[in-house]
């Protein structure tokens, strides 16, 4: 049988899926021979087990004894001996850092006797051992026991109300031991039973709610917002307590190698003198910067940078640190590969290349598409120059506008009705993560950069302020240096800078862009984060296998486009180009009773489209265009039966006259569809309607040849929708052809045509449809509607909330492409198309071509391209390269 439980000594840092990510990791500083408290872990395996069962796996509290003893016997001392107890802490640690969403249990070993023992060995400090004791019956009894956190909460405020105190720490000895007494009253209460005194009763019990743990609504939440898999479990480390809360020469902190908010090389952390783990994380108080350390304790600070450098050798990348001294002697709690922002990754990654330690294929992928989507967004204009209303640490970069709300509650319910709001809370806990979500930015009164609002806010890629100077907040305002700011008053906060200001300040756009749009201020130029994104981009593009294009109908998005690294066009729609003043003409059309009035209308209407090609083509000279013909149903561009039908029946109440528009009624009567979505669309409307596509496709190619004739370089491709059979697209290709062939004559100009797969139908019949195509183009909007047979414009408001809830998608299938399903249709077609025709050209233009996971689903595929909205291009660039060098699958390390 597998082994449940994992001896520090015995792991690394590659077990993560087994020991989750705090195990490996404490084994590995373990083997580095850094120092780390005894302890072990229980494996995630243990954890799914007791999920699915409902109790201990068999084997676990045989392996958990033997554990145990080894442990004593490595301390010298027995868990909750009275005399000498030793003392565990029981703490989550999920595969991936899911910070503060499950539980942890302190000081597991205390009792009414060993608590005795605690303030020996704490050299009769009656006060730490009591205080150590009311610690562990409330979280304890919180946790393991769902007694509501507010008893012990009044509890407390009581005690320091009866002694006239303010302060925890103005608590002595004997005030929490009635403390304790209260705690135990409280307990009871709610659980119907005393507070067990058997130590590894409570070791169990600990464990058992670390597992449930997994399941609490605040983790399951945080699980879908980060796409982690609900199946994965968590770990539990049992660890020998170390004190931080044992005078002035203890404590405990923080740190980061490098600056988690910008990358800058450098010591960062906080930490807090006598105080226990949590309260660092918490933010509970302000903390010292980690530097000053050096002032109290230079032995372990030098210690302290030591290890520092050391582990950034070891994992070669920026690590994260959370420790304690007691009584002057350090310990490792945790280490990990810290989180950063998305411009600090890209600071890093860039400087570990200069450095030397990574090389530029892995640091590619130290980034991501959704960072560099972060990095393009607006910041503050501060031209203005508007007053600062408070300044607080900038936590979580990015410019973030809205109405003051101070519950997550009030932000869930502003944000519903599509208010932009900030959250204002004096910290954050777990329970606040919905309203987090919500909200467009944080702002807290206390805590630091590694508060839990800070810690949450940087994973989500949203702006926080923390610990803001003189805040002071209640129930419905805060007043700050006088101000009074009400809830629904309007503020601004910069997560870069840590201000915040009252009103809207005006928002400019990023740096990045800017560097994209190639007029970069200047005074940027040299920003190492413009200098890190062009250093990893260039990377990108040449290690890339797919070009990237965009999907763009008009000029001004085409030059952007271009400006934005778009190697084409691979999905221009014509469909605006029936819109606007063209209305009439559309009109027109559908009103034809003659061939000759058709003719007319699409006589009127080609120019007009030819002047609409030759704007886009001469933006993308030199690089393919492919332009759809028209999809929609034509009676999306008639007025709306309801109007119409008004319109009509008082027109003739009235007695007036309302030929025109009975005629249109009756024609929108007649085009009337149930499921216009499945219905006279595409490549149908272009059979049915004659000389439609016929126009498209003049249109086109005459704008091709004037283009050629401006001495530029055209590459057109004309595009069918919607096709289902082979039969379908031969018929539009044998009148394109001949209307091709007539206009290019004497030009050198080539038109390509191909069509879009987007029809299931299309997919499993794509050997025979590359017959009559040069290329095709996946158009999954329509593949992933028509595979799931979900109606794409009512069913993500519709139930997707469900689904997602249910899990039955960790995300929608029309963000994400569904690789086993949809994503299969895509797989055949592509290798039956090519299979016809190995030169055949495939790309996909849906929206899926624009988000990471997908862009690397394509590459897997083996597609020539992908086509996004001209704001994605640069993030599908960064992806098509990260996809190529992840393929090759090497260790860059
Ligand atoms: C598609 O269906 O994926 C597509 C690109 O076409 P449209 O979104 O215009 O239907
Ligand atoms: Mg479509």
């Amino acid at each position: 049988m597998a082994k449940l439980v994992y001896d520090f000594a015995e792991g690394n840092r590659d077990m993560k899926d087994l020991l989750g990510g705090k195990g490996a990791n404490l084994a590995e500083m373990t083997n580095l021979g850094l120092p780390v408290p005894g302890g072990f872990t229980i494996t995630t395996e243990a954890c799914q087990r007791y999920l699915a069962d409902g109790r201990h796996a068999d084997g676990l509290a045989a392996e958990l004894g033997e554990h145990l003893e080894a442990l004593e016997a490595t301390m010298g001392r027995k868990l909750g001996d009275p005399a000498d107890p030793l003392l565990v802490s029981v703490r989550s640690g999920a595969k991936f850092s899911m910070p503060g969403m499950m539980e942890t249990v302190l000081n597991v070993g205390l009792n009414d006797e060993s608590v005795d023992g605690l303030s020996r060995q704490a050299g009769g400090n009656d006060r730490f051992a009591w205080d150590s004791y009311r610690r562990l019956i409330q979280m304890f009894g919180k946790t393991v026991c769902d007694v509501p956190g507010e008893e012990f909460e009044h509890a407390l405020h009581h005690a320091k109300v009866a002694k006239g105190v303010k302060d925890d720490v103005q608590l002595d000895a004997d005030d929490l031991r009635a403390l304790v007494t209260a705690y135990k009253k409280v307990f009871l209460k709610h659980t119907g039973h005393d507070f067990p005194q058997e130590p590894r009763e409570q070791l169990d019990l600990a464990i058992e709610a670390v597992f449930r743990s997994w399941n609490a609504d605040r983790a399951i939440l945080y699980r879908r917002q980060e796409r982690i898999p609900a199946d994965l479990g968590t770990a539990v480390n049992v660890v020998a307590m170390v004190f931080g809360n044992l005078g002035p020469d203890s404590g405990t902190g923080v740190a980061f190698t490098r600056d988690p908010a910008t990358g800058e090389r450098g010591v960062y952390g906080d930490y807090l003198q006598n105080a226990q783990g949590e309260d660092v994380v918490a933010g509970i108080r302000n903390t010292l910067a980690l530097a000053e350390l050096a002032d109290l304790d230079e032995k372990s600070y030098a210690e302290l940078l030591d290890i520092m450098t050391r582990l950034e050798g070891h994992y070669h990348d920026l690590c994260d640190i959370e420790f304690t001294i007691e009584r002057g002697k350090l310990w490792m709690l945790q280490t990990r590969v810290g989180k950063r922002t998305a411009a600090a990754a890209f600071t890093i990654a860039a400087q570990l290349v200069d450095e030397g330690v990574i090389d530029l294929d892995e640091a590619l992928t130290r980034v991501s598409g959704a960072q560099l989507a972060q990095l393009m967004f607006p910041r503050f204009d501060l031209a203005g120059d508007p007053a600062v209303l408070t300044r607080g640490v900038g936590a979580s970069p990015g410019a973030a506008v809205g109405e003051v709300v101070f519950s997550a509650a009030d932000a869930v319910a502003a944000a519903a009705t599509g208010r932009s709001v900030i959250l204002v809370r004096r910290e954050t806990n777990p329970d606040d993560l919905s309203g987090m979500i919500a909200a467009q930015g944080i702002l807290t009164s206390r805590g630091g950069k590694t508060s839990h609002a800070a810690v949450v806010a940087r994973g989500m890629g949203k702006t926080c302020v923390c610990g803001a100077d003189a805040l002071e907040i209640g129930r419905d305002r805060f007043t700050v240096g006088g101000r009074t700011v009400r809830e629904g008053d309007v503020i601004s906060i910069d997560g870069t800078t840590g201000r915040v200001y009252p009103g809207e300040v005006p928002v400019r756009p990023s740096e990045v862009v800017q560097y994209f749009e190639g007029h970069l201020d200047p005074a940027l130029a040299n920003e190492p984060l413009v200098a890190a994104v062009h250093q990893l981009m260039t990377h990108a593009d040449a290690a890339a296998a797919l070009t990237v294009r965009t999907n763009a109908d008009t000029g001004p998005d085409a030059a952007r486009a271009r400006r934005f690294g778009a190697q084409g066009i691979g999905l221009c729609r014509t469909e605006h180009m029936f819109l606007g003043d063209r209305r009439e003409l559309v009109e027109r059309l559908i009103l034809a009773h003659t061939a000759a009035e058709r003719d007319d209308a699409l006589g009127a209407l080609q120019p007009l489209q030819r002047a609409d090609f030759l704007e886009i083509f001469r933006e993308m000279n030199g690089l393919p265009v492919t332009v759809r013909l028209i999809d929609p149903p034509l009676h999306e561009f008639l007025p709306s039966l309801e109007d119409l039908a008004v319109q009509v029946a008082v027109a003739k109440a009235r007695g007036e006259q309302a030929d025109r528009d009975e005629r249109m009624l009756a024609a929108v009567r007649r085009m009337h569809e149930s499921n216009p979505m499945l219905g006279l669309r595409g490549v149908r409307l272009g059979l049915v309607i004659p000389g439609l596509f016929a126009m498209q496709v003049r249109a086109i190619a005459e704008a091709a040849v004037a283009l050629a004739a401006e001495g530029g370089r055209p590459r057109p491709e004309i595009m069918v929708p919607l096709v289902g059979a082979v039969q379908e697209l031969e018929t539009v290709r044998a009148e394109a052809e001949k209307i091709i062939a007539e206009v290019v004559a004497g030009s050198d100009v080539q038109v390509l045509v191909g069509t879009m797969i987007e029809v299931p139908r299309a997919a499993l019949t794509a050997g025979q449809i590359a017959e009559a195509a040069e290329f095709f183009s996946f158009g999954t909007n329509d593949l992933t509607q028509m595979g799931w047979g979900f109606s794409r414009d009512d069913v993500e408001g519709a139930f997707f909330w469900r689904y997602l809830e249910l899990g039955i998608f960790g995300i929608s299938p029309f963000e994400s492409i569904d690789r086993e399903g949809v994503g299969r249709l895509v797989r055949i077609a592509a290798a039956e198309g090519r299979a016809t025709r190995p030169d055949l050209k495939l790309g996909v233009c849906g929206e899926h071509g624009g988000d990471p996971e997908s862009v690397h689903f394509f590459h897997e595929v083996g597609l020539d391209y992908v086509s996004c909205s001209p704001f994605r291009v640069p993030v599908a660039r960064l992806e098509a390269g990260r996809a190529a060098i992840e393929s090759t699958g090497s260790d860059h390390r």
